[in-house]
């Protein structure tokens, strides 16, 4: 059998001609699919025993189920609840290769990828990459601020906020004080929402047993949201909804406040007002997560411009999925909803469409059947839209944790994460306020997305 080692790539930054990902050489065509998210790991399973060979690279060696980062960072569940080996989703299937590596570079006139362990040629290039953090280029605010989009940082806000209400005990200064117990959180959007809604549960249930010197009143919770209402992606009951649910809970939310700079203590507002805290959360806005490489009519608005198919523009073998792809209409000006539902469909139909290829049948175009949205603001509330109507309450609550529970990778996590749920509902705790790894400033690897 032969191994394909490296192949000779102009202007690749790094020699890797020693580096051999061990991938053979196969009779089928080879798809290298970018990114073991919502999207990838679609394409991956719909792939199976389809005369391709199919190789997928993550930086990570465990995909992410992001919308239940915010339990990780408020202590209520475990990180391996939420994150599963790709190894084990994809155990025993044929011709599959995963590799842990970052892609760095396309050279798509030669058909290759250039990774952290070397250059690898495709047939067919899926990019599946999902978003990162958009700062809107306010580099004091990256630099200060706690972004969520990937575990490691959602462990960051668990550690940096009980690192912060122990140091608080030491604090002989109110203005200090303050700026460790306060937290403010910036995007009204799900992420924000539900966010909030967890740290008032931990205010009001959780942090007083552990931190009883402490006077909790005293604790104040910000949601910023620079637009006129929460959750400006679902209807207009689910906002005043979820506003209402966190006013009940103590949240002072700001609606047309936008953040101008955050030094690391100062909170400075559009205003001109300021509010004083050690720990801001980012959560107002991502943008596609891009390799250099593809020409620039490729790529509009940070996302990949794709046709009805994910193809990219300009391309007839390299496609994306998911965040990181922009399927614009006329109705859709900036493309569809960076949610998981985008992700999976679009994978999906991609991959439906490779094995139609093999049977020489038509592509079929990308059509995105929206089964609704929906946020969970805490113990018993949530709001869920359905295409057609809108529910709030105890029953859309239940409807949020199932869809969750359903969707969640691997029944070990499932089962975890119900236990979980079921302890925190009844004993009022959250039983992972460990600061197992003390979070530091600056840790590059972290905040990698
Ligand atoms: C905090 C949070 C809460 C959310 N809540 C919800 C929700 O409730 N409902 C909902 O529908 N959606 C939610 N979303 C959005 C949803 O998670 C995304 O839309 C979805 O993950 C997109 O899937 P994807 O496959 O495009 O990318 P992702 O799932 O983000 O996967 C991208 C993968 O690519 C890898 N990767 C990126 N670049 C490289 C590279 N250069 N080399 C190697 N690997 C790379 C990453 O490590 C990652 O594993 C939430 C997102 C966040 C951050």
């Amino acid at each position: 059998m032969e191994f394909q080692t490296s192949s000779n790539i102009p202007n690749a930054k790094t020699d890797h001609s020693k580096i051999s990902m061990h991938i053979p050489d196969s009779s089928h065509p080879r798809v290298i699919i970018v990114g073991g998210g919502f999207g990838g790991i679609e394409i991956v399973k719909a792939l199976k025993n389809a005369p391709y060979q199919v190789v997928l690279f993550d930086r990570h060696n465990y995909h992410t189920f992001q919308p239940l980062l915010y339990q990780v960072a408020t202590a209520g569940l475990e990180p391996d609840s939420i994150a599963s080996p790709l190894r084990r989703i994809f155990k025993g299937q044929k011709d599959f290769y995963f590799r842990m590596a970052d892609v760095i570079k396309i050279f798509p006139e030669e058909k290759c990828i250039h990774t952290t362990i070397g250059n690898l040629k495709y047939d067919y290039l899926i990019l599946a990459t999902g978003s990162k953090t958009n700062y809107y280029g306010m580099k004091e605010i990256q630099e200060n601020a706690m972004p969520m989009k990937q575990v490691p940082q959602a462990l960051n806000i668990r550690s940096k906020i009980l690192q912060n209400y122990e140091n608080a005990l030491l604090s002989n200064d109110e203005l200090e004080l303050n700026s460790l117990i306060d937290i403010v959180i910036v995007g009204g959007g799900p992420t924000g929402v539900e966010l909030a809604g967890a740290m008032s549960e931990l205010r009001r249930s959780v942090l007083p047993k552990d931190f009883p010197e402490h006077d909790f009143s005293k604790m104040d919770i910000y949601l910023l949201e620079a637009g006129p209402r929460l959750l400006a992606g679902m209807s207009d009951h689910a906002g005043k909804k979820s506003l209402e649910y966190l006013q009940k809970f103590g949240v002072q939310v700001k609606l047309n406040t936008a953040v101008k700079s955050y030094d690391g203590l100062k909170v400075k507002l559009g205003d001109g007002s300021e509010i004083v805290s050690q720990t801001v959360i980012w959560a107002a806005g991502v943008t596609g997560n891009l390799i250099e490489g593809l020409k620039p009519e490729a790529v509009k608005g940070g996302r990949y411009l794709v046709d009805d198919y994910n193809k990219v523009m300009g391309y007839d073998n390299i496609f994306a999925v998911g965040d990181t792809a922009a399927m614009l209409a006329a109705d859709r000006p900036r493309g569809h909803a960076m949610v998981a539902q985008v992700a999976i469909q679009q994978g999906k139909n991609v991959a439906k469409n490779l094995k139609l290829k093999v049977h020489k049948k038509p592509w079929k175009k990308f059509s995105y059947y929206d089964k609704g949205s929906m946020a969970t603001v805490g113990r018993n509330k949530a709001v869920v839209d359905f295409p057609k109507f809108s529910i709030a309450g105890m029953f859309a609550w239940f409807i949020w944790m199932f869809v969750h529970l359903l969707f969640l990778i691997g029944f070990r996590n499932k089962i975890a994460t119900l236990i979980n749920w079921v302890w925190n509902y009844f004993t009022f705790d959250r039983a992972n306020r460990l600061i197992i790894r003390p979070w530091r400033k600056n840790n590059t690897y972290e905040n990698k997305e």
